[in-house]
């Protein structure tokens, strides 16, 4: 895939990268090496502030940032201010919190003295998407350089001028050269990355074929890997909830990022009771939104952000209406230039049909009707996904329920589905393992080291 930006407003190409030759690649593995060896020995109070430089670049510099998301990806311009604003939040929240998360970890044993000290690793890869081309590198960059750790990107390869800019944020907030390093490579050189031996580690946000075939490759050499990969989320709706809020809430959780979101709620599923009136407030929710060019400030929906999505979007409506399904509003491209497809609501989808819990990347929304809280979960659980879950209910045993039978990364009540530095992400099932974010995310890419110190002389009885 060549490396290109596309705009996918307009399909019209600005800009073409030429890739790494062989040379330049080895030249910034081997510069991300010795980097390592200095940068491991900084310490967190050292990282800090250069963390937090990073933060004030992001926000003084977020219209030149958003603009470069939405002439890449097509983002509406103002979620693309956000994403700016929320890198510039995580980057705070590591500078504030590495301290803590990786201060030494006494643990009483019969030592004289034991406890746990994290330490870095070493370069790690990170294979990146498009879809937040700042919040995903952004997430695993700023705790993992926080750690002592230094970062590859390998970005997504329609964002190379987001990829760029990013590494440009790293130099110029004042991190040692190499510490954080985009390579402008296509997918077929992951590989060779990947079992170099300078490489100790890798993250991929995307795909389960790329998460498959990253994480098999990386197994093969022993290298720790976390994989965040698609998702299906349910969104489900009980007769409890506050029916207006839940509509709005389940319209602006399926369209978010143009639709493109792998926390995107893309399953609908309503208790028999209120069904109707949820189909018909959330159909015209649909109808009304604006689809249109992603600079416009009253644009909600922009240009998906390639061809390729398109058509595969398009075959996936096509595919559940062959299987039985009913097209309340859309279904069909945008005929206009760029990547547009209508907002789209199915419904009558066949729950054993295969489109029923394929991920669907785009606005295109599927509704269930469940006759009580037991079909309800089992058509939340029937996808191999188990990314995020939202549901709606004020009534506390069904919340509880919903909380211990949701197979998730993560459950929302009476909200929709959102990442938050605070609290930690990631999904079980083919939605992938390890998690980002918090605590949690940043003793990811550490060595966990148990330390135990001894009197001499008083050797230790047991001895494993
Ligand atoms: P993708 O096609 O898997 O691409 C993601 C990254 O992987 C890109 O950098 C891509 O490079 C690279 N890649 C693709 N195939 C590869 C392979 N065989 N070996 C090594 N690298 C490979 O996914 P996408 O279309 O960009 O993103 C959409 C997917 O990401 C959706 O499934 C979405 O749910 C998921 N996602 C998950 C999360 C999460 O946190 N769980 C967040 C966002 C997105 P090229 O561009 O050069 O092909």
């Amino acid at each position: 895939m060549a490396i290109t930006t596309i705009n996918p407003a307009t399909g019209e190409t600005l800009h073409s990268f030429e890739v790494l030759t062989a040379q330049q690649l080895e030249q910034k593995l081997q510069l991300a090496a010795s980097t390592f060896q200095t940068y491991r020995h900084t310490t967190v109070a050292d990282r800090a502030p250069l963390m937090n430089r990073a933060a004030e670049i992001l926000e003084n510099e977020k219209q030149e940032f958003g603009r470069l998301m939405t002439l890449e990806m097509g983002k509406p311009l103002k979620a693309a201010l956000s994403e700016a604003e929320k890198c510039a939040l995580v980057c705070r929240y590591y500078a504030e919190n590495a301290e803590q998360h990786l201060a030494d970890l006494t643990v009483e044993t019969n030592a004289t003295q034991s406890y746990v000290r994290f330490q870095p690793l070493g370069p790690v890869l990170a294979v990146m998407p498009w879809n937040f081309p700042f919040w995903q590198v952004f997430r695993f960059a700023a705790p993992a350089l926080m750690a002592g750790n230094v970062g590859l990107l390998k970005h997504a390869s329609n964002v190379p001028q987001c990829a760029l800019a990013i590494e440009e944020i790293f130099r110029r907030a004042g991190f040692p050269e190499g510490t954080f390093q985009t390579l402008l490579i296509g997918s077929d050189k992951v590989e060779s990355i990947l079992k170099d031996p300078r490489v100790v580690a890798a993250t991929l946000t995307g795909s389960e074929p790329a998460g498959s075939s990253v994480a098999s490759i990386a197994g093969k050499h022993i290298k720790k890997t976390v994989m965040e990969l698609g998702g299906s989320d349910p969104f489900i709706v009980m007769a409890s909830a506050n029916l207006k809020e839940a509509v709005t809430t389940a319209v602006k959780a399926r369209t978010i990022n143009n639709g493109q979101s792998c926390i995107a709620a893309k399953r609908f599923i309503v208790a028999a009771e209120i069904y109707d009136d949820f189909e018909k407030g959330f159909v015209d929710e649909m109808k009304a939104l604006r689809v249109g060019d992603p600079f416009e400030t009253e644009t909600d929906i922009g240009p998906l952000a390639t061809p390729q999505i398109v058509k595969d979007l398009d075959e996936q409506v096509k595919k559940a209406v062959a299987e039985g399904a009913r097209i309340l509003t859309g279904g069909k491209r945008i005929n206009r230039p760029g990547n547009f497809y209508e907002p789209t609501v199915l419904v009558n989808i066949d729950p054993s049909a295969p489109v029923s819990c394929e991920e669907i990347f785009g606005p295109v929304a599927m509704l269930f009707r469940a006759k009580n809280i037991d079909e309800a979960i089992r058509l939340a659980n029937a996808t191999p996904f188990g990314l995020g879950s939202a549901a709606w209910t004020n009534d506390a045993g069904e919340q509880e329920r919903f909380i211990n039978e949701l197979e998730a990364g993560s459950v929302f009540i009476n909200s929709m589905v959102a990442s938050d530095p605070r609290l930690p992400f990631g999904g079980v099932k083919h939605s992938g393992y390890g998690r980002e974010l918090a605590e949690f995310g940043i003793r990811e890419f550490v060595n966990i080291k148990t330390v135990w110190i001894g009197d001499s002389g008083t050797a230790m009885k047991d001895t494993e």
